[in-house]
């Protein structure tokens, strides 16, 4: 039997009219199109989200139910579905996940990724910070619960993530020198670039839905 990760995900035939496609050299490199309607597949990323979510010195981090890396740990994280936005499939996978409502206060970093067998992709990473709910694991995740910086486990999936927690446990302690020589916190690094369309994320003007 062939095994899934063997697969190299191709458009085989055409999703408008059915019809055989073809590969054409068109706009910089080989696509395929349909000879039958003139569509081209314009082969493109995956897009995930996820969230750090800090609480009291403590990062959030899930166990995976599922394969890939079925219980590894990760953050809470998933695929932003087609007709949502990057900030509710972030807010919506971390209620799936674990149970907790959280607010997105900035972004961590974007990451890029060709190691799935599913397609290369795009990680956007949140901070975020706890408003409601009650910790419980959900969806795709067996576990949920917090870890401090120096107990993060082992078997960390995805070469994103542990980068993501890395740089958490990095901002941590570059925290902890500077509260020890200043005697207060320093800010967060202000890395967010505001949107005007939306006053917070997760409600939005056009109030749109809330990710996998
Ligand atoms: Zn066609």
């Amino acid at each position: 039997m062939v095994k899934p990760e063997d697969v190299i995900l191709e458009m085989n035939y055409c999703p408008r009219c059915a019809h055989p496609l073809t590969d054409r050299f068109l706009f910089g490199r080989t696509r395929r199109v349909c000879p039958g309607c003139g569509f081209i597949f314009f082969r493109d990323h995956k897009v995930a989200t996820g969230v750090l979510v800090e609480q009291d010195g403590k990062v959030l981090l899930v166990r995976r139910a599922v394969d890939p890396k079925q219980g590894w740990w990760c953050i809470p994280s998933g695929f932003v579905e087609y007709d949502e936005a990057p900030e509710e499939a972030a807010i919506r996978e971390c209620k799936e996940e674990t149970g907790l409502d959280v607010r997105l206060i900035g972004l961590l970093d974007v990451y890029h990724y060709q190691s799935d067998f599913r397609g290369s992709g795009i990680l956007i990473v949140y901070r975020a910070e706890v408003v409601g709910g009650e910790l419980r694991p959900g969806d795709d995740a067996s576990e949920a619960r917090f870890f401090g910086p120096a107990e993060l486990p082992q078997e960390i999936a995805f070469a994103s993530n542990r980068e993501a927690l890395r740089r958490w446990q990095q901002q941590v302690q570059t925290q902890e020198v500077s509260r020890a020589r200043s005697g207060s916190p320093d800010p967060l690094p202000n890395c967010w670039i505001a949107r005007s369309s939306r006053s917070e994320f997760g409600s939005t003007e056009s109030q749109e839905i809330d990710q996998a």
